[in-house]
């Protein structure tokens, strides 16, 4: 028979249930027939296959959530890694480990924009002598080296200063809330001292000689690159000092800068033809002893700009040569000098001379003689009423270049005289051979005319000795008639100086002339 019944779902219900250890699930519904109820349904199915499948799948889901945090955990990996050997590269040193120029322009800025009233400033450490390690032991002996003077500096300082490695030799330190001045240079003491023991690198003991420019930081400083500034340029006067290793950056170190800045940018307008005002020559007369006449000039280079006033040419010529303008300038003034001879020809001065002072880096020019030949087209009527100016000290160490110069400039007819004479090397032996036809006692010697016993003075010496080797002889910086009697009385040939004339413009050297003549 058939029942036709009913299943109330909303009553029915499943649980999980254990018999005799077995899993089953057990599922129990009421049966209803005409609203009537007859009975309960209980069904028991066994879970364990249903539990399987699940596990499967849960294992299976939990390899695929590991898979993907492993793969997602490398790429975050990777790039962090990239990133941080990135910010390695970029802002620290790949030597010393320290922070590199980048870092250090980063801080500044952080600094200088800081608005907490501290005293700050920096230290830019120099170290002289590691150029030469590095010629002399290569450059994996050098880092080395590096290193180890990475960490003295590193111990010598407390936590709260910073060190940076620049470039090649150099370190900066900032410090940051430091009280005065005698705090800053108590530093730098111990960390000249701290370098005075040398440093063992292989067998050898290495002294690394450190320079140590201050600037301390003030309102003027508006960028990073004002403090470096200052600092590079605090360290290139410790450079030229040769005795101090430490120094303050001052004002006047700037202003002696803006000056040079200056100079060089007139000179080389005056060399490309843009300013032929601010630079000239002056001329100051020669007296022959012997003839009583006006025999030639001196030219004399000046320089005269507009705010800087009048400088004086050891200064101007000091920064062509270091500039390595002088080639260029040294022909320009042999131009100018040219074009006076001419002048002074054209108005019937046949015999008058004019000297040149050339520097020495001239002279050293493998081009110096091909260019005379070649871009100064002298005619022959001007070399022969020219002479050049040299000085002792470019003997010293080119004796045999320098005479093979002057041979060959004799040779174009252009007189050599030799300056300062008496104040550098020369010896008398030497002079016989050298190419030149005057010296030129220097005014040194001259001075002491007024003040030393005829006995005790060495010129009669000289002038004698350089007539012997058949040189005339030019006394320069004569002030007064006691030494030029003195001078005539021993035979010098021409003297120079203000008892004659001072350097005079061209137009008033010509009236001299003229009325010398008279
Ligand atoms: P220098 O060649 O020994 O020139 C002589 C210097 O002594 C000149 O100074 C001159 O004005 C000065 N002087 C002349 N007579 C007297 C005197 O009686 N008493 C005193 N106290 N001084 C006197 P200046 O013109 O200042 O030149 C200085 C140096 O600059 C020159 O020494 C020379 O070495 C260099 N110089 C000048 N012009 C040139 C140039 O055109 N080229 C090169 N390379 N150097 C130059
Ligand atoms: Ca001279
Ligand atoms: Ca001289």
């Amino acid at each position: 028979n058939e029942f036709l019944v009913g299943i109330e779902d909303n009553e029915s219900e499943v649980q999980r249930q254990e018999i005799d250890g077995y899993n089953f699930f057990r599922v129990s519904v009421p049966i209803i027939s005409e609203n009537e109820k007859l009975g309960t349904l209980v069904l028991h199915w066994p879970t364990d296959k249903l539990d399987a499948e699940i596990g499967k799948i849960i294992r299976f889901g939990i390899i695929v959530f590991i898979i993907i945090i492993l793969i997602l955990g490398s790429i975050l990996y990777y790039a962090y890694r990239k990133n941080k050997s990135n910010i390695q590269i970029a802002y620290y040193d790949e030597y010393t480990g320290l922070r590199n120029n980048k870092y250090l322009s980063d801080y500044l800025e952080k600094v200088l924009r800081n608005p907490r009233k501290r005293n700050k400033a920096i230290f830019l450490l120099n170290f002289k002598s590691f150029k030469t390690l590095e010629m002399t032991y290569g450059f994996s002996y050098g880092n080395e080296i590096l290193k180890k003077i990475a960490n003295k500096i590193r111990k010598t300082l407390d936590s709260d200063e910073v060190l940076f490695r620049i470039d090649g030799n150099r370190f900066v330190v900032v410090l940051d809330n430091y009280d005065d001045q005698k705090e800053l240079n108590r530093l730098v003491e111990k960390l000249i001292r701290s370098f005075e023991i040398p440093i063992k690198q292989g067998p050898e003991l290495q002294y690394a000689d450190v320079q140590v420019a201050i600037v301390e930081i003030q309102d003027r400083h508006t960028s990073p690159d004002k403090v470096l500034q200052e600092a590079i340029l605090t360290l290139s006067h410790i450079k030229d000092s040769l005795v101090n290793q430490v120094a303050f950056f001052n004002e006047d170190m700037q202003k002696s800068l803006q000056r040079q800045d200056k100079i060089i940018r007139v000179l080389r307008k005056v060399i490309d033809g843009e300013d032929t005002e601010s630079f000239y020559l002056e001329f100051q007369p020669m007296l022959d002893l012997t003839k009583n006449k006006i025999i030639g000039f001196e030219a004399l280079a000046r320089l005269r700009i507009e705010k800087l006033g009048q400088i004086g040419p050891d200064e101007f010529i000091a920064l062509a040569e270091e500039k390595l303008l002088i080639n260029e300038l040294g022909n320009h003034i042999i131009l100018l000098a040219c074009e006076f001879l001419k002048k002074i020809q054209d108005e019937g001065f046949n015999e008058i001379t004019v000297a040149v002072n050339i520097s020495g880096i001239q002279l050293l020019r493998e081009d110096f003689v091909k260019n005379l030949h070649q871009n100064l087209l002298l005619s022959d009527k001007v070399r022969n009423s020219m002479e050049f100016e040299i000085t002792e000290s470019v003997l010293l160490d080119h004796y045999s270049q320098v005479n093979e110069t002057l041979e060959e400039i004799k040779k174009m007819g252009i007189a050599i005289s030799l300056d300062d004479f008496g104040t550098g090397f020369s010896s008398f032996s030497r002079l016989a051979e050298l190419n030149i036809d005057t010296v030129k006692i220097d005014k040194f010697f001259i001075d002491k005319i007024s003040d030393t016993t005829e006995r005790e003075l060495i010129i009669s010496d000289i002038i004698s000795m350089a007539h012997k080797i058949g040189l005339s002889v030019v006394a320069e910086g004569v002030e007064d008639e006691q030494q030029k009697s003195y001078l005539k009385k021993y035979g010098c040939d021409i003297i120079q100086g203000y008892l004659l004339s001072k350097p005079l413009p061209e137009e008033s050297a010509i009236s001299f002339l003229r009325r010398y003549e008279e």
